[in-house]
């Protein structure tokens, strides 16, 4: 008898896509009896694993189609190191309430400084809380749109970068745009106006986004846009790259960098 039902749990559990619970119902039961647990706690119980479990493969499968380029945490960031940087701004953004508002972050300063690694623990963060995203270097964003419109699948392509709840526009201003490259810029950054965040990440001030873009007109109309709800974050300190060469210099070596 009591294997029958077990049987009929199992093949009801997974008609129900409770894949967890299907594989599981009889330790649980189990592990109920031992702890002389209630019909409530049981039921919790049951249910709160197989969430658990279902938000872990979620959260799995998000972060691979997110394109990261790492999974290194917030956590991982030594704010010690940055002390210019302020800590508590940070972590107030990863509450993700510009997420929830449609605001943007922009991330500026030197190379090394941690500007991507901030974006990817935001990013980290928002995939967690069950928002989409989508990372790419915006030379790599510019260069899909271009090669789109060439084939006639421009609005298409677009798309894949106004789909995502949080999208990270890494590394703006590696290389300039043409006029023409800074119009698909300015498309993106218009259709995504209060409708989805944008990370932005920048060696370059915003007075020298003129340059960036293309054209100064092109570049207002999109800082306009990109900051009417933005928080920005400069960093101004040392590379973490550099951080041991500048420990290995301190300590006696002979002062010159190695490639
Ligand atoms: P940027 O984008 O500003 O050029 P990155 O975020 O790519 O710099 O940082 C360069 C490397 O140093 C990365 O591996 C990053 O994880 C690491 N890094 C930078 N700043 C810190 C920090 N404060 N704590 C820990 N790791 C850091
Ligand atoms: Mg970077």
């Amino acid at each position: 008898m009591s294997e029958l039902v077990s049987e009929r749990i199992r093949e009801h559990a997974e008609r129900l896509r409770l894949t967890h619970l299907a594989e599981t119902a009889e330790q649980l039961i189990a592990r109920a009896e031992e702890a002389e647990m209630g019909y409530r706690e049981l039921l919790d119980l049951a249910l709160e694993e197989e969430v658990g479990v279902r938000e872990g493969r979620r959260f799995r499968n998000a972060l691979k189609l997110s394109g990261l380029p790492h999974h290194k945490g917030l956590d991982e960031f030594d704010f010690a190191f940055q002390p210019q940087l302020d800590a508590r701004k940070v972590r107030d953004l990863a509450t993700l309430a510009f997420v929830t508002g449609k605001g943007n972050v922009c991330l500026l300063g030197p190379p090394g400084v941690g500007k991507t690694h901030i974006a990817v623990g935001l990013a980290i963060a928002a995939c967690q809380a069950g928002f989409s995203v989508y990372f790419t270097s915006l030379d790599d964003m510019v260069r899909n749109l271009r090669e789109a419109e060439s084939t006639g699948r421009f609005a298409k392509k677009l798309q894949t970068y106004l789909k995502p709840a949080v999208l990270v526009l890494d590394e703006v201003g590696y290389l300039p745009l043409s006029r023409a490259e800074g119009n698909m810029v300015f498309q993106l950054v218009s259709r995504r106006y209060e409708r989805g965040s944008i990370i932005l990440t920048s060696n370059k001030t915003f007075g020298e986004m003129g340059q960036v873009f293309g054209d100064e007109v092109l570049a207002s109309a999109i800082l306009d846009r990109l900051l009417h709800h933005a928080e920005v974050i400069s960093i101004n300190g040392p590379s973490y790259r550099l951080k041991d060469r500048m420990l290995e210099q301190r300590e006696g070596g002979d002062g010159r960098l190695q490639s």
